[in-house]
């Protein structure tokens, strides 16, 4: 590689430290390739006691899709490294509701596990002002506190459009994903 530079870094989140358990950064940098072809790496480090981790992954999937159906169902699924183009629409079938990923704020490489807690959030919120149905309430509570363990017991599908292209960077599992 001659060009040092990474083309993109994102902060993909934070983690627990496995020496310590100080809070890390996440981070993720995507290095151009000779034959076109892009690398990425991601890495984190602990300040608190100097772990340090990395690991390499070649981008050899299609970034460009404009809409995928991520199918939730084993606790691998939550760890999907996702990329999405700007002006997404995020589409959950079992809660009946679409929101901008401009409204949950996330970034354009983001994991399955941080869509859905930007999800939970948003629906908290919502809840605490009273304005939705009860139902989908106690569903994301319910969510949250089966998220918060890294498990999975309901399979969960989530729709994501964008103009802009969407991709699947890493993914633990085969067929956990269609394009749609
Ligand atoms: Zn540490």
């Amino acid at each position: 590689m001659n060009d040092q530079i990474p083309i993109e870094t994102y902060q993909l989140g934070t983690t627990k430290c496995p020496v310590c358990g100080f809070n890390i950064s996440v981070y993720l940098h995507v290095y151009r390739a000779p034959y076109g072809e892009r690398v990425a790496f991601i890495t984190s480090k602990c300040d608190n006691c100097g772990f340090k981790y990395s690991t390499v992954l070649t981008l050899t999937t299609d970034l460009r899709y404009n809409c995928l159906r991520l199918i939730v169902e084993k606790p691998e699924d939550l760890n999907t490294i996702l990329y999405i183009g700007e002006d997404a629409e995020v589409h959950i079938p079992a809660l009946n509701i679409k929101l901008s990923s401009e409204q949950l704020a996330i970034g354009s490489i983001v994991t399955v596990d941080a869509i859905l807690f930007y999800i939970i959030e948003h629906v908290k919120n919502i809840c605490t002002e009273g304005t939705t149905d009860t139902k989908n309430c106690d569903y994301v509570e319910e969510l949250e506190s089966i998220l918060q363990k890294g498990e999975v017991k309901h399979r969960l599908e989530i729709i994501v459009k964008s103009e802009n292209g969407v991709g699947i960077i890493r993914s633990y599992r085969e067929k956990n994903y269609e394009v749609c």
